[in-house]
């Protein structure tokens, strides 16, 4: 028998009324990006918002291309042209160069990044300003200069590569380029830390006059320490003690000079709000609840989690497994509620449940609903081009290479 997350958890995870008004018109007082929205947002009880949008999108024809990551809600990834992670979603974008508009129904450091991979021409729409990401804000361009001088300090910039994860804003991205490093995502961490350990090794090897190999070469993992550390711990064979964390919030990162110089990851100090709140407690719960269950995470949750787990994957991983799974197996999902619940409705003949007992949406991504959808495409066929995304070129240029150096990664 199917049991939905409501039947399991006796939780609704349908958004209050207070939920859609904060989501809605209100600027977000947690985000960097608190931006209200400008201009005559309908409101969510406007029963014509669906025939609205089919409308706008008509009217826009292949002028418009709509992108929908996968922890979109059901109500905007229905006007989705397709869906995926972030990084897919820029590089379907990308793929498109007649689409004059690029709407991207996700959040802010995915929008810039299509802004970078896309032609001048093209525009990137995020259809709610305030729609920014937790983690990616977690690292500030100021923030990682000053870790950097950290590390030159500490005499080990020179044998330090840095991998920045796909979910940090444009300028992370340009520092990562600029010092010879690479972009990856939750499916290439590992190629991504392979290829920068070997970048240090070279690049030490030129600084000793090509005399081989020595040990000491690191990697500045940002801005998510889960995936940092669960890469190199789970897949690559580094101990927790060859991770250290660079905490931007005290000085030198908390950390000596010595404890730097003996690290070969050094961590970030951010995370993602959402998966971040899976608990060890989560999985033994579960795995009491439903003898057999599956637990299969995101490997943006804490170690303790991604190691009591069945499965770790990116979310691309995640749809993948349980498209493959066997009829009536039982599985337990640590990732963004609004894609479980999708995944629950699409396998009516696998028990999927979300991993946590309490409601677990990402609250940016959730603020792009079909009232900003509606506003965004009314305001295109109007001739107005609302919330443009537009990364300088300067900027462009360097996280052009981190994203291109990640392109080529074997
Ligand atoms: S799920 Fe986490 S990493 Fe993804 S956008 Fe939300 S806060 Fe950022």
């Amino acid at each position: 028998m199917t049991t939905t997350i409501t039947e399991t958890y006796g939780v609704d995870p349908t958004p209050t009324p207070l939920a859609l008004l904060l989501l809605g018109r209100e600027a977000d007082p947690n985000s960097e990006r608190g931006v209200e929205c400008p201009g005559d947002l309908p409101p969510a009880s406007d029963p014509d918002l669906v025939e609205r949008a089919r409308a706008a999108k008509a009217a826009l024809g292949d002028r418009v291309f709509i992108l929908g990551h996968h922890y979109q809600r059901d109500e905007v990834i229905e006007f989705a042209d397709v869906t995926g992670d972030s990084f897919k979603l820029a590089r379907d974008a990308a793929a498109r160069p007649e689409a004059e508009y690029i709407v991207f129904c996700g959040v802010h450091f995915m929008a810039e990044s299509a802004d970078i991979l896309t032609t001048e021409d093209q525009r990137v729409v995020l259809p709610d300003l305030a729609a920014g990401c937790s983690m990616a804000d977690m690292a500030t361009a100021e923030q990682v200069a000053e870790c950097w001088d950290v590390l030159t300090d500490a005499g080990i910039a020179d044998v330090t590569v840095p991998v920045s994860y796909m979910n940090s804003s444009a300028d992370i991205k340009a520092f990562t380029g600029k010092h010879g490093g690479t972009i990856c995502t939750s499916s290439n961490a590992k190629r991504a830390l392979e290829w920068a350990f070997e970048e240090g090794a070279a690049r030490s090897a030129s600084s000793e006059g090509g005399g081989g190999r020595r040990v000491g070469e690191k990697v500045l993992f940002l801005p998510d320490q889960h995936l940092g550390r669960n890469t190199a711990v789970r897949e690559m064979g580094f101990s927790l003690d060859d991770c250290v964390l660079y905490n931007p919030h005290k000085p030198n990162g908390g950390l000596t000079a010595e404890q730097l110089r003996n690290a070969k990851m050094i961590l970030w100090r951010g995370h993602c709000s959402v998966h971040g709140r899976f608990s060890l407690d989560s999985v033994n719960d579960v795995r009491e609840r439903i003898p057999g269950v599956t637990v299969l995470v995101h490997p943006e949750c804490k170690h303790e989690v991604v190691t009591a787990a069945d499965m770790v994957g990116s979310t691309e991983y995640i749809i993948k497994a349980l498209d493959a799974a066997e009829p009536g197996s039982k599985w337990a999902i640590g990732t963004e509620l609004n894609l479980v619940r999708r995944l629950a409705k699409a396998h009516p003949d696998k028990e999927i449940v979300f991993l946590d007992k309490t409601v677990c949406f990402c609250s940016t991504m959730n603020r792009i609903d079909l009232p900003h959808l509606v506003w965004a495409l009314e305001s295109l066929v109007e001739g107005r081009v609302p919330n443009v995304i537009t990364v300088d070129p300067e900027t462009e240029k360097y996280a052009k290479a981190a994203l291109d150096r990640m392109l080529a990664l074997p």
